[in-house]
């Protein structure tokens, strides 16, 4: 444990937070200058670069085997690869910063990335900040934090900045092959290509560090805004599109359940968006469904009732949901109501305020794609298996679906054998008077008495109850 690395929010793996030294504080994620080491001005410096006075104001980097275990002062210390004849066990070494050795190799392939920082942050203490050096660019510091990295340097916007490379945050671009600079820093702003060209080879390459510079500077800074409003997730997935080097570690980095699941908050105050199709695979999307699953027990009653989702959140407030609240109002009592969507698959109606589901925005097409339909048919089953077939919670089942949704399940039902009443016509849709009509009778017939819902309100509390701290919780509260 350390006093001096303390991480105040969290969007994901990604942290800020605050390193303390001497007796100033820099805030993480940190962008640490090469220019500011060479100079000695930096906040953190290699040891061997300064004299070892013990009360010196910086953050001194140490190799393993030479880090004084007896020093107050926060330190960091180089972490080498497994495979390098000096490396020792990293849980062995105490420090406050944890230095990526030899980073660059990371970047040889996206699976060594996310697999060696994740092996790293299994393995330094949650409170203690990790700096990847000399790999950060404007395209790919997002991820980078958002994985968990908390410092970064400048090195490889210098190095590009020597090499005639134009760094943006979409990628690197040739500096020879533009005719204008798609930036508004001081360098941009203050010539264009061609008279940078004309410059000498020094001269041209310390004003396209400085442009280098900036630009990772300015996306470190958008990056801190986006974990401020908890939107981070959002950003990345935008983001990695840029390269599918990036795309690539993003989708391994969500095969790492159990990282990013120990890591991500159980609700954000910004709304879920799942525009991409990693978002179908993102921790909370996958969170919710196996809560509804695992923690969540639904009402006995006569009948399940299957709908659609709606634009407005929660469901219940939009004109569709009023619609069919008012055409079964009078039996609601012998209805369970769950609605069918992408990417979370089964709402309960119980659940429908929880995060994320009254916090989720997805583009409408009408068009499903193969993955979306598997992996909410894949949550439909679940469902339907735990609570119809294994539990018998229901005895009939209505399905007031069209389009896609209605397909998704055709495919479950048949799969699992299961008769259904469906209350769409054929290319009808759901707030059809005619659908409407259909369900009322269906519903009407099926449950022969009227019996409104009285117990609405305390099922949606212990059903909130239930997903948010384990199964039970609700009936420990409620009785
Ligand atoms: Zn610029």
């Amino acid at each position: 444990m350390t006093k001096f690395y303390e991480a105040r929010k969290r969007d994901g793996a990604a942290r800020l937070g605050r390193l303390l030294i001497g007796n100033a504080t820099v805030e993480t994620p940190l962008l640490l200058n090469v220019e500011a080491f060479h100079s000695g001005t930096a906040p953190v410096l290699p040891a061997k670069a300064v004299a070892r006075a013990k009360n010196t104001s910086k953050l001194l980097i140490y190799d393993a085997w030479e880090l004084p275990a007896e020093w107050k002062t926060a330190r960091g210390v180089v972490v080498l690869p497994k495979t390098h004849p000096l490396a020792s066990d990293v849980r062995n070494l105490k420090a406050d910063l944890y230095v990526v050795g030899y980073a660059s190799r990371l970047l040889t392939s996206s699976r060594r990335l996310v697999d060696e920082i994740i092996r790293l942050k299994e393995s330094i203490p949650p409170d203690a900040a990790l700096y990847v050096p000399a790999v950060a660019t404007p395209a790919n510091v997002a991820f980078l934090i958002y994985i968990g990295v908390d410092v970064v340097d400048d090195a490889v916007a210098v190095i590009k900045g020597y090499e005639d490379v134009y760094l943006t945050d979409y990628g690197e671009l040739r500096l020879f092959e533009l005719k204008n600079f798609p930036c508004c820093c001081e360098i941009c702003t203050s010539l264009n290509p061609a008279e940078l060209r004309k410059l000498n080879k020094k001269e041209r390459a310390e004003l396209l560090t400085k442009h280098n510079s900036l630009s990772l500077k300015a996306e470190v800074e958008k990056v801190r805004e986006r974990i401020r409003s908890e939107m981070l997730r959002e950003y990345v997935e935008s983001r990695v599109r840029t390269s599918p080097f990036l795309t690539a570690a993003l989708r391994i980095l969500d095969e790492k359940e159990e990282y990013l699941e120990r890591r991500t908050p159980v609700a954000r105050r910004s709304p879920l968006l799942a525009n991409t199709m990693e978002s179908l695979r993102r921790v909370e999307v996958k969170r919710f469904a196996a809560r509804v699953v695992e923690r969540y027990t639904p009402p006995r009653r006569k009948v399940l009732l299957l709908l659609p989702c709606s634009a407005r959140k929660p469901y219940s407030q939009s004109q569709s949901h009023r619609k069919f609240i008012s055409a079964i109002f009078e039996f609601g009592g012998h209805i369970h109501e769950v609605i069918i969507t992408s990417p979370l698959g089964v709402v309960p109606r119980e659940l429908e305020a929880a995060y994320p589901a009254a916090f989720y925005d997805v583009p409408v097409t009408g068009y499903w794609d193969a993955e979306e339909r598997f992996w909410v048919g894949s949550c439909v089953e679940a469902y339907l298996r735990k609570n119809l077939i294994e539990r018998g919670l229901y005895e009939h089942v209505v399905v007031h679906l069209s389009g896609g949704a209605l397909e998704i399940f055709k495919g479950v039902a048949e799969k699992l054998g299961l008769e259904a009443f469906y209350t769409c016509g054929d290319g009808e849709e759901e707030t059809a008077k005619r659908a409407l009509e259909r369900l009322r009778n269906c519903i009407s017939e099926l449950c022969a008495e009227k019996k409104p819902d009285k117990d609405a309100k305390v099922n949606m509390i212990k059903a909130m109850a239930d997903y948010q701290f384990g199964n039970g919780v609700g009936n420990l509260l409620l009785g």
